[in-house]
């Protein structure tokens, strides 16, 4: 798959309303019945930072000037009740609004994490596992930013704002015009803001995702670059993806702080401007030292959520960056799916693999990886691939559990288009064997179990044994509990082989898929490995990429492979007589394939 069909991030295009639509429709809706508790809290804790500033003009028109004392009491008690009011429903709303997030976002990650599962091996060509990773670990934490403040931010802020301008206009009303009339163009300002913000940390989420790319793949590759002295172009090379994360960044908050001189200067002009015009109201007598006392303090505690509101704007337009990317992986849909009218395949005994005129090219462009390519492999037989490499026997290998779709002929499993059947039960009917075996970092039971769901530790042992694994495997203190991978004991290539062989015995499924190693073992491993596969092989069809000599001589039909085609075909004895490509490979030692 060519490069350019990677997924990246690009300029943002799902309108803001739509992408925040989806997210409240999918994500949000499963929690209405807390969202309205948190409201509810939220509510109280406005109302009360409301009455905090209402009750300023008693103490300065009642309490502080001592004309009625019978209002001390009263005043300072509701003074207090109003602070405590706001302390807890404020620590309530808080603790329920970031469960509804927490959870809201996890649903983001297990979805999409549960998405990619289901993605094709090509949407996995496409798109390397440092970029995926990416997707679910930092854009949907950005996200999580976003949606744990947008859900307070809005609802507080927004209700506090609106109390605090109610007592403003409450106590004059044409102050509070005068004072909210700078509003439209903070507000322009603020959006402004907003969209470059949500530009440049779109670009940091996709520098983020290269940079993550980047060092996966440094690390999977490390024995090749200390290997061959390259430490210093990978630090070079890696600092490059950093220097740009660092450049954005610094960017980021140089456009996202501009708000504050602005904020503060609109701010101050109207602070400036309710001194002035309340000062002469005041020494004119037609406003009391409590209105304006009230009318300031309200006014000043609008003017944190107003901060908050403006700076949400930032966190939010970030977040729907993010949403982007994510939601634009969750409208991919795999290539290879099964059909609605599908069957489930079903074999009893084995089974017959038939391809007929088969056509295949990984980019759908003019190389065809396999060109017209036809061949019968009866039930319980051995085929064996071989020919050059490049010549198409582990596209062969990928297309019969449907890896990739065929774009021309078709492939039939006893009979039925392998497209027609289920694809679940398809590929439950074949095992895979491959060269780059996978051991998962957990228990040796857990690996070799991993060939079939709920296998008992019997079953599991048993096939242990055919795989001639049971041996060093009870050698380990722990058995077949011993921990292997990244963090437990490290496995000999001649074991993880056999791990490998075990599983496939596990499945026991009549289909066989194997990629012969090519590395070489010693000659105890290698006859172990040798017979645990004869005893694998028994009784199924197997389809093998052959390196060794011994399994193309028994196989029950040779294919040779070049170009996408099959060049020629029949038993060793026969190719061997036909001296064409397979003789002289066989001379060579079939060394190239
Ligand atoms: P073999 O297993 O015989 O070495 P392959 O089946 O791997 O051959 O490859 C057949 C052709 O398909 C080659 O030209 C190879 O370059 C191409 N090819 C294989 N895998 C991919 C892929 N993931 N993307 C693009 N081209 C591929």
């Amino acid at each position: 798959m060519s490069k350019d069909k990677t997924i990246r991030a690009a300029a943002p295009q799902s309108s803001p309303s739509k992408l925040m639509i989806r997210l409240a429709k999918t994500y949000l809706r499963p929690h209405l019945r807390v969202l309205g508790f948190a409201m509810f809290f939220m509510l109280v804790a406005a109302a009360s930072t409301a009455a905090i500033a209402q009750l300023i003009q008693p103490v300065l028109d009642d309490v502080l000037n001592g004309q009625k004392m019978n209002m001390i009491l009263p005043v300072g008690f509701a003074i207090l009740v109003s602070f405590i009011a706001r302390g807890f429903s404020t620590y309530y709303h808080t603790i329920l609004m970031n469960e509804i997030g927490q959870d809201i976002v996890a649903d983001i990650q297990s979805n999409l994490f549960s998405h990619f599962l289901d993605l094709d091996l090509a949407f996995f060509h496409a798109n390397p596992s440092g970029q995926l990773i990416s997707r679910v670990v930092s854009d949907v934490n950005v996200m999580r930013a976003a949606v744990l403040d947008s859900l307070t931010g809005v609802g507080k802020n927004f209700l506090t704002l609106i109390f605090l301008i109610g007592i403003m206009f409450y106590q004059d009303w044409k102050l509070s015009l005068a004072a909210f009339a700078i509003f439209p163009f903070a507000a322009l300002f603020v959006a402004q803001l907003g969209r470059r913000l949500r530009r440049v940390s779109t670009s940091i989420q996709s520098e983020l995702a290269n940079l993550s790319d980047r060092l996966s793949q440094i690390f999977q590759g490390v024995r090749q670059v200390q290997a061959y002295g390259m430490e210093d172009y990978e630090r070079g090379r890696a600092d490059v993806a950093i220097g740009r994360v660092r450049d954005l960044n610094v960017k980021s908050v140089r456009v996202g702080n501009l708000s504050t001189p602005v904020n503060e200067t609109l701010l101050g002009l109207v602070v400036c401007g309710i001194i002035i015009y309340g000062g002469y109201e005041a020494a004119s007598g037609r406003m009391t030292a409590g209105q304006l006392g009230a009318f300031l303090a309200a006014f000043s505690l609008a003017y944190e959520p107003m901060k908050k509101l403006a700076k949400l704007n930032n966190t939010l337009q970030m977040g729907l960056g993010a949403a982007e990317r994510v939601f634009e992986m969750m409208d991919l849909h795999s290539k290879v799916r099964s059909r609605p009218d599908c069957v489930p395949l079903e074999i009893t005994q084995a089974a017959s693999i038939e391809f007929k005129d088969v056509g295949f090219s990984y980019d759908a462009g003019e190389i065809k990886a396999i060109d017209q390519l036809s061949f019968m492999a009866p039930a319980g037989k051995v085929i064996a691939l071989v020919g050059p490499s490049g010549g198409g026997k582990s596209t062969v290998i990928n297309l019969i559990p449907r890896f990739y779709d065929v774009q021309s002929g078709a492939i039939f499993i006893n009979g039925a288009d392998v497209r027609d059947v289920d694809i679940k039960t398809l590929r439950a009917q074949i095992a895979l064997v491959s060269q780059d075996i996978t051991i998962f970092d957990d228990s040796l039971a857990m690996n070799i179990g991993y060939g079939r769901a709920g296998a008992i530790r019997e079953d599991i042992i048993e096939a242990a044994r055919a795989a001639a694994a049971h041996e060093f495997i009870e050698s380990f203190p722990d058995g077949y509990d011993t921990r292997v991978g990244e963090d437990g004991i490290k496995l000999s290539g001649g074991q993880r082989q056999r791990v490998s062989i075990a599983r496939a015995i596990l499945r026991n499924a009549p289909i066989l898929l194997l990629d012969e190693a090519t590395s070489a073992l010693d000659n105890e491993s290698e006859k172990l490995v040798q017979q645990a596969l004869e005893k694998l092989q028994k009784g199924r069809t197997t389809v093998v990429i052959a390196h060794r000599l011994s399994t193309v001589r028994d196989a029950d039909l040779i294919l040779v492979l070049d170009r996408g085609k099959v060049v020629e075909k029949g038993t060793h004895t026969d190719l061997i007589e036909q001296k064409g490509l397979y003789a002289r490979m066989y001379e060579t030692g079939l060394k190239d394939s």
